[in-house]
């Protein structure tokens, strides 16, 4: 994997300079934008791991779209930490209700938001361990074990991401650019046919327990996993 994304919603420009330097400097790879529709394509086009959002943004509602992405199954598992100027009480839990992970009063210290971040990226770890299934596969990601009937896998560590990322995202279709970006991160420079090359080493490690035929190939679009038949 890539670094640790972070998308930066803020419209204001000292504050966003301010989150650059301090999140650049603490390793984090940082996207900062400053309206509700450049976040919303930078979501679909970056997959980030962690979203700091402005509660009031020039062209939408921080919190709505909070709950927009929270109620779409492709991205409600990307945490989002709210940034708000406001103090009441309840807006805070107008904020956690909404689907928010953490909310954070302005003005904040650099120091308090990086352990905010570290926490809520901690808790997304631990709800990733847990059993995924599809189409007979089991995969366990606490002790990343994928069996099927009882009987191991062996992937090497590119095959389980992808694996992984493609039973959590069942029926979509995905361009060899997307999964570069999922899977392998956005700070590596890697060409479009690696993805082809660990699809085909997948697929060599399925074959023998009959699965290979849930990754498909989409002609001149990408790839999909699917229980149904092509
Ligand atoms: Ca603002």
């Amino acid at each position: 994997m890539g670094n640790i994304r972070v998308l930066v919603v803020e419209d204001e420009i000292a504050i966003q300079d301010m989150l650059v330097f301090n999140l650049s400097r603490a390793g984090y790879e940082v996207l900062p934008v400053g309206s509700g529709r450049e976040a919303r394509s930078s979501i679909v086009d970056k997959y980030p791991d962690v979203v700091l959002m402005d509660w009031m943004l020039p062209d939408v509602s921080g919190l709505e779209l909070m709950r927009q992405l929270k109620r779409d199954p492709d991205t409600r598992e990307i945490p989002i930490i709210m940034l708000t100027a406001r103090v009441a009480e309840d807006d805070r839990v107008a904020g956690l209700d909404g689907g928010a992970d953490d909310y954070i009063t302005k003005p904040f210290s650099p120091r308090e938001l990086l352990a905010r971040i570290k926490v809520v990226l901690r808790r997304g770890l631990i709800v990733a361990d847990e059993i995924v299934t599809a189409g007979g596969l089991n995969m366990d990601t606490g002790s990343h074990r994928v069996t099927v009937n009882k009987k191991e896998i062996l992937l090497g560590p590119t095959e389980y991401k992808l694996l992984n990322f493609f039973m959590r995202h069942q029926d979509r279709v995905y361009s060899r650019g997307q999964l570069l970006d999922r899977i392998w991160g956005g700070t590596v420079y890697v060409e479009d046919r690696t993805v082809d090359v660990h699809i085909r080493r997948l697929r060599k490690a399925l074959t023998p327990h009959s699965c290979d035929k849930l990754v498909q190939t989409v002609r001149g679009v990408g790839y999909r996993f699917s229980c149904r038949e092509v």
